[in-house]
């Protein structure tokens, strides 16, 4: 670790997402000068933003290719890049009848994308975005969404997070039965709603802290994530686990506190 600095990228499009309340976390936690700077894709050039339309997933059973964009996409992105609220105007997960009308980006593409933006290495940079992030898995041969790739620079994906961790099997089962009759899915949302994020969930800043400080003791510990349920560095595989881990214990396990004391 040799990073004195953290820049935190916003993402505009979530008004939920408190990032005076970021700050003061990372502030009282951490030494490192805590720096908060506007949504990193605006600023992107017209030569990055030909590479991020072309780091698009949309056939999830094969390894990364890079993917071909029509001109009327690559319109598409370059507003995406300027007004990332538009994001809300494409197909969700749960709305989707197939996986590929989802915009979902290659996370080790997007990332290349923005290694420019390490001059030095006493800076870490996380970047917030609504874009889904995906990564490829060689044991199963597919892509799965991710709410985190965690280096540097590192990005946290809003919608990864409320997408990646499964929600209730139960949940699953009774929006195909609604489905079935015709019927909304909303009932089942109301339903189970204390066990997974939604969109414009305000319980959000508080599972972003989380997945922060998976990245920032990634980058200082060289170690992802932790095994210990009561640790706010667990990767949560499902909803359930991810709320109890952020939400209802909400701290670090010993020995990554103890990691934490010694930094300061
Ligand atoms: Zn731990």
């Amino acid at each position: 670790m040799n990073f004195k600095k953290i820049t935190l990228y916003k993402e505009p499009a979530l008004p939920e997402i408190d990032i005076k309340r970021l700050t003061d976390f990372l502030e009282e936690n951490f030494p490192f000068k805590i720096e908060i700077k506007d949504n990193i894709f605006k600023e992107l050039n017209i030569e990055n933003i030909n590479k991020l339309s072309k780091s698009r997933v949309t056939d999830i059973k094969n390894s990364f290719s890079v993917y071909k964009t029509s001109d009327i996409e690559f319109e598409f992105e370059k507003k995406l890049c300027q007004d990332s609220s538009l994001m809300n105007s494409t197909t969700k997960v749960e709305d989707a009848q197939e996986i590929s009308q989802v915009f979902m980006y290659d996370g080790f593409e997007l990332q290349k994308i923005f290694r420019y933006l390490n001059e030095n290495d006493e800076t870490l940079h996380i970047i917030l975005t609504n874009r889904l992030t995906c990564t490829f898995d060689e044991k199963d041969e597919r892509y799965h969404a991710r709410a985190v790739i965690c280096a540097n620079p590192a990005i946290i994906s809003t919608t990864g997070i409320i997408e990646a961790p499964a929600k209730p099997k139960e949940y699953y089962f009774e929006v195909m039965a609604l489905k079935a009759q015709g019927l909304d899915k909303k009932s089942a949302k109301e339903k189970y709603k204390e066990q997974f994020l939604d969109y414009n969930d305000e319980r959000l800043t508080k599972v972003v802290e989380g997945y922060i400080l998976q990245v920032i003791f990634y980058n200082i510990t060289g170690e992802s994530f932790c095994e210990d349920i009561e640790c706010r560095l667990n990767n949560a595989h499902w909803q359930k686990d991810l709320l109890f881990s952020q939400l209802e214990i909400s701290k670090l396990c010993q020995k990554h506190n103890e990691i934490l004391s010694n930094l300061n």
